[in-house]
């Protein structure tokens, strides 16, 4: 019989895991699936590793991995993901945003030979208007530039071993989950979900680790701000040709030239867009420099029921 594994990556979600780890276990012995779960606890401040020893210490099939310090969600998946021995993985919140009854729909199209079911939005759930135009532009532009349309997609999905191996090889430091499953390929499936409400603790996101995972992650799958930078130069470029040769004719006609006004307003402008294509270009080189110094995506204190550390490579 194969074997399903549960990641969940947990950050500050004490009040939580009793009952995420009672509903998803329950749920899965009711339906005869062979199953672990795998708590990732990512530095949380709370009572998150406590709960998941109890938990372990209840159902030899709960697993917890302890990081050193918060690594953020991505690397917490990741090592769920290097933790698990699964022949297919489910990665989902600890919040029960994820409702776990659509595993079940997974875990099906699963036997039916699909290699990735991902779990698409079918509503985002409660959320403020500025959190979902910020979160509609920032998929536009992750989808224009990568061609894969992230509008609905979520974190919740399921992953056949070839799938996961292939996901553990990516070299990179920077993993984009969400992104990343859609890139590798496969066999894919859709299952409609409603995000349900949060029900105890709270949302991790603050506007600002917002703001920063969206940089991160537009800039870790695409060039195109440097592209802007390049087209910007061009204008500019000719733009500087035209007022040239006006100058010039102007000039010859006989008019004086005046305009110090423009002269002033140009240098603010190309010193501005200069300063902003420098800011990009920096950032790239500070993401090339973080990748090639090759640290750990994690680092695991403990686990519990045996579960072997496994060190990020
Ligand atoms: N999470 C994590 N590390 C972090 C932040 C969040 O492992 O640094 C986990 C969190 O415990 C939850 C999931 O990521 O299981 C989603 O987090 P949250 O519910 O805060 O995000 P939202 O649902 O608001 O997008
Ligand atoms: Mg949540």
């Amino acid at each position: 019989m194969s074997l399903l594994s549960v990641v969940i990556p947990a950050y500050n979600e004490g009040a939580m895991i009793h009952k995420t780890a009672e509903v998803v276990s329950s749920l899965l012995s009711e339906n005869n699936i062979e199953y672990e779960i795998i708590f990732v606890n990512d530095g949380s401040k709370d009572t998150t590793w406590e709960e998941i020893v109890n938990a372990s210490a209840n159902n030899k099939n709960i697993k917890g991995v302890c990081f050193s310090r918060n690594f953020g969600k991505e690397g917490a998946v990741f090592a769920g993901l290097e933790h698990a021995s699964g022949d297919c993985c489910v990665v989902m919140d600890c919040d029960l945003q994820h409702p776990p009854k659509t595993i079940l729909e997974m875990y099906k199209l699963w036997t039916e030979g699909f290699e990735v079911v991902e779990g698409v939005k079918a509503s985002r759930g409660k959320e403020s208007f500025i959190h979902k135009m910020f979160v509609k532009t920032f998929y536009n532009i992750i989808s224009g530039s990568t061609g894969i349309d992230m509008s609905r997609a979520s974190d919740f999905k399921l992953l056949d071993r070839k799938v996961v191996d292939s996901f553990l090889a990516l070299p990179e430091r920077h993993v984009f989950f969400r992104a990343l499953s859609s890139w590798v390929g496969y066999k894919t499936a859709y299952v409609e979900f409603d995000v349900q409400e949060r029900e105890l603790g709270e949302s991790k996101w603050s506007f600002k680790s917002l703001v920063k995972y969206a940089i991160n992650n537009i800039t870790s799958f695409s060039a195109a701000p440097m592209q802007l930078v390049t087209g910007c130069g061009i204008i500019f470029f000719i733009f500087a040709v035209i007022f040239g040769v006006y100058s010039i004719v102007k000039y010859l006609l006989g008019y004086s030239l005046e305009g110090f006004t423009t002269v002033i307003l140009l240098m603010l402008i190309i010193g501005g867009i200069l300063m902003f294509s420098l800011g990009i270009i920096g950032y790239y080189i500070s993401k090339i420099y973080e990748e090639i110094q090759l640290r750990p995506r994690y680092i695991v204190s403990e686990t519990t029921n045996g579960l072997e550390i496994k060190k990020d490579k």
